[in-house]
């Protein structure tokens, strides 16, 4: 399963989370520190692919 990336705007701090990929379509993850979802947003993981290719050089 995927690693996504998560954020807490209420404790600020950021936290990943192993999940099913139709568990982060449906909402987010519980932050680990206040357990509440309704501060916690999604992030861009790492794991997102990166499409465009920039050409170095010539
Ligand atoms: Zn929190």
């Amino acid at each position: 399963m995927p690693v996504y990336e998560f954020f807490c705007r209420k404790c600020q701090k950021p936290f990943t989370e192993v999940m099913h990929v139709a568990e982060h379509e449906a909402g987010v993850a519980e932050c680990p520190e206040c357990h509440s979802k309704a501060d916690v947003e999604k992030r861009l993981s790492t794991f997102t692919a990166v499409t465009s290719r920039k050409s170095a050089g010539l």
